[in-house]
């Protein structure tokens, strides 16, 4: 095979190395063998952790209390990518079927259609189907979404709209579901108002969300390591690369050598000119720390782990390998704080279910729009951890606020232990005579991720490294903080494209990148979009006429 990177490729003797062993990682390693032929044996995952996943981890027990960082909601147009991964990877229960089939049949049979989406702090269920806007709101939702993101530049969410816009039933229903911040990037919200244009009629009953059967680590991670394995594909656990030896040149960069601690030992991979490294640059869940019921996690910055410090020192070889400190330095901004709840008495869960008219698993977010740390909630389809006994149930809830204090625990919630965390959920759901019982038959982990929205945070062109830039001969970089045109972060489509993207330019394959899903250009996706958000507006009436005689 030749590329413009190489002369030849050899698959044969090519090694690849995976710096990181989250879904970029893995996806890349798919694509290398499933695309590239690459043999599994050549293909080297250097994690630092003891397990692959990355942000989409998830783990323990009933005894000590389940946790996962983040759940993942999918939709059936704008995960294209990463479905496409799935589609090449056997269930670990059948290996006829893959895991998007899986992934299909329980979304024919668990359906969201939610109605409980945003609640008042009188514990009422708001009606939230009309959006909200008034027409200054609706002209600058339009000019974000039609001006060009070079206009906006770094400028903010909260500097491009007016303030009511911050109290509308959209802004309640779109931040919650994809955890923007006022001060964060309108470019990436722009991004998204474009990418999930279609999802607007839908945002507040989620009837498009789709979920996995389980949560993503047993869904998706672990057959996809586990098909890995059986491939040979080499995992190297435990090793912390800290940084990269380049070739001396002027104007061309070839990694020479991987600088890696694996149990306090300092080694030197050497890397050879036709091998290829791929490095996930930074991660949103970088620094995270896990308290428990009785304990408050730590705010931990960027010296944490080895995520930021690597791309940090790769960055100083090059002004085309990016700016980490645009992303690493603004954990204020950047901070969120999710905690997990493993229920051993059902008290908890019924009343919920009563509560919202919700099914577990077909609910999603339920949002107290007006609580101090604007705090949502997920009661997933039980079981969601693969190693759940019947009589235990979990839920998840996240705060886009949690500098902010609570409205019945007087604190920060950055302050409070698992246990005050779901006090003050208690008393949002006004659960008050079941509380004894819920907190003494409950475990409760809080976790906060000092970066998990620094991909939003204003950035300029260039801050973020091409996923193969111009001067490189052999490196990569993959994940959330490589720039995709048009794509969007904080999902993992956006991680599998930047894999997919990497492998197939490097390889030299004469494939296309799939093609990231454009509502925006879809006319009755505008249309319907306008509906929404003209609903119950005179307006409304002329573009519905409009409509059927456009369409005829
Ligand atoms: C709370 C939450 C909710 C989310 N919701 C959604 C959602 O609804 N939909 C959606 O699509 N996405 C969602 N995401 C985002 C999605 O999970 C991530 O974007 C994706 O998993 C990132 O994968 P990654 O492989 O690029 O990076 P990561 O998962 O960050 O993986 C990076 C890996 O590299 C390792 N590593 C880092 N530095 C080094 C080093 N120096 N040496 C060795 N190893 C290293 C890390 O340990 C880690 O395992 C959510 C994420 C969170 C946290």
């Amino acid at each position: 095979m030749h590329t413009k990177y190489q002369k030849k490729v050899d698959v044969e003797k090519t090694q690849a190395y995976l710096v990181g062993g989250g879904i970029a990682s893995l996806s890349a390693a798919v694509y290398l063998i499933t695309d590239g032929h690459v043999p599994g044996r050549n293909i080297h995952i250097l994690e630092q952790s003891n397990i692959t996943g990355g942000s989409m981890d998830a783990g323990g027990n009933p005894d000590t209390g389940y946790i996962f960082r983040g759940g993942r909601m999918f939709d059936e147009e704008a995960y294209q990518c990463i479905f496409g991964v799935m589609e090449r990877i056997p269930s670990l229960t059948d290996p006829h079927i893959t895991i998007m089939d899986e992934f299909r049949a329980f979304n024919k049979k668990i359906h969201t259609l939610a109605k409980a989406r945003l609640i008042d702090n009188e514990a009422n269920i708001i009606e939230s189907s009309k959006l909200g806007f008034n027409s200054q709101d609706r002209l600058a939702l339009m000019d974000v979404i039609i001006k060009p993101e070079e206009y906006f530049g770094t400028k903010t969410v909260q500097e491009c709209f007016p303030e009511s816009f911050f109290q509308t039933n959209f802004w309640f229903q779109w931040t919650t579901s994809f955890a923007f911040e006022p001060w964060h990037s309108v470019v990436e919200f722009k991004r998204y108002l474009h990418r999930f244009m279609h999802e607007l009629p839908k945002v507040s009953d989620f009837s498009g969300v789709r979920r996995t059967p389980y949560n993503q680590y047993h869904s998706i991670i672990l057959p996809i390591t586990e098909w890995l394995k059986a491939q040979g594909v080499d995992f190297q656990y435990g090793c912390a690369v800290s940084s990269l030896d380049f070739k001396p040149a002027e104007d061309k960069k070839t990694v020479t050598g991987i600088h890696c601690n694996r149990d306090g030992n300092e080694e030197r991979i050497a890397v050879e000119e036709e091998d290829f490294v791929f490095v996930t640059i930074g991660s949103i869940t970088a620094g995270s720390s896990l308290g428990s019921t009785t304990t408050v996690p730590t705010i931990n910055d960027k010296h944490v782990g080895g995520d930021w410090a690597l791309w940090e020192s790769i960055a100083k070889q090059s002004p085309e390998f990016g700016k980490p400190q645009v992303f690493n330095e603004h954990v204020k901004d950047s901070l969120f704080e999710s905690f997990t709840v493993t229920l051993k008495d059902p008290t908890m869960f019924k009343r919920i279910v009563e509560f919202s008219g919700n099914e577990p698993g077909t609910g999603s977010l339920m949002t107290f729009k007006e609580s101090g740390w604007f705090m949502s909630i997920c009661l997933h389809n039980q079981p969601h951890m693969l190693n759940q006994p019947d009589d235990v149930q979990v839920l998840w809830g996240y705060c886009l606020f949690p500098y902010k204090e609570g409205d019945f625990v007087k604190k920060r919630m950055i302050d409070c232990t698992g246990e005050e965390i779901l006090t003050e959920l208690l008393h949002h759901l006004k659960f008050d005579e079941d509380k004894e019982k819920i907190l003494n038959t409950s475990i409760v982990i809080p976790c906060i991720m000092p970066f998990a929205t620094s991909q939003f945070l204003p950035r300029s062109k260039g801050d973020r490294p091409q996923v193969i830039p111009e001067c490189s001969t052999n490196l990569a970089f993959l994940g959330q903080f490589c720039e995709i045109t048009d794509d969007v972060v904080f999902t993992v489509d956006y991680s599998a494209r930047s894999a997919q993207t990497a492998v197939y330019k490097f390889l030299g394959l004469d494939k296309e990148v799939t093609p990231i899903y454009k509502g925006q250009h879809d006319i009755r996706v505008l249309f319907n979009s306008a509906m929404a958000m003209m609903k119950d507006d005179s307006l409304r009436q002329e573009i519905g006429f409009l409509k059927t005689t456009m369409l005829k």
